[in-house]
């Protein structure tokens, strides 16, 4: 089985990489399944989990790019929006730096290859409001996370990613057999899509937020972030 997750929020307590999270690493391989990331965090960050962490393959930007070790032991990227795509973000993004000249785009945008983000956090609330409207009115899709506002031209979802993942990179392994773990918005795809998706518990704050909820919704503070998936992973063997 796969175990596919979200990395901030799900994988991270306060921001931070705590214990839980090397736990988990070790139970996926004690068990021999693989652990795949799904993140909205940029490619560059991709790379560091491939060349720190024990996994082959993380999918990132929301699903914008596969980064994965082939069989030389080479880091290799594939994009799953089309050049012209890429163009077109590019120029929104311009359009976007010069309509608001301020605009707090993340430190980590230019380690992006198909969406750029928004730090939310330094803007206020209307500010915010009227980058959404400016979206909407350029055809511009996006998407909030609790870290971002990650913006993109084409289709790109989480769930798109994981799917041609599976299709393209490990055809024997089926989605009902793998399991996905969130804790946001940007996790909606997967939970609308992916048939055996888990909220971890601080989910809460978003749940109205959600038109798709988690198949699973785990409680308590025990099983917030990395905590739990590990708990949830240990009840299943
Ligand atoms: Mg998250």
């Amino acid at each position: 089985m796969i175990i596919f997750s979200d990395f901030d929020g799900t994988l991270t307590e306060e921001g931070k990489l705590t214990r839980a999270f090397f736990d988990i690493l070790d139970w996926t391989r004690a068990h021999d399944h693989e652990f795949v990331i799904v993140s909205g965090r940029s490619l560059s960050w991709g790379h560091f989990f491939l060349t720190h962490f024990p996994v082959r393959a993380c999918i990132m930007e929301g699903g914008g790019v596969i980064a994965y070790r082939d069989a030389s032991g080479e880091i290799v990227e594939e994009a799953l929006v089309s050049k012209e795509q890429l163009s077109c973000l590019q120029r929104f993004t311009n359009d976007l730096k010069h309509h608001y000249p301020h605009i707090p785009l993340s430190a980590d945008s230019f380690g992006r290859l198909t969406d750029r983000a928004i730090e939310f956090h330094q803007m206020d609330e209307d500010w915010v409001t009227q980058v959404m409207d400016f979206m909407d009115t350029n055809k511009i899709n996006y998407s909030k996370s609790n870290v971002h506002i990650n913006f993109w031209c084409g289709e790109i979802s989480k769930y798109l990613g994981v799917k041609h993942f599976l299709e393209k990179y490990r055809p024997a392994v089926t989605p009902e057999s793998s399991w996905f773990f969130g804790d946001a918005p940007n996790d909606e795809s997967m939970f609308e899509l992916f048939n055996n998706s888990v909220g971890v518990s601080n989910i809460s704050k978003y749940l109205h937020k959600l038109k798709h909820k988690p198949r699973i919704i785990l409680l308590g503070e025990e099983n917030s972030g990395p905590r739990g998936v590990l708990n949830f992973l240990r009840n299943l063997i």
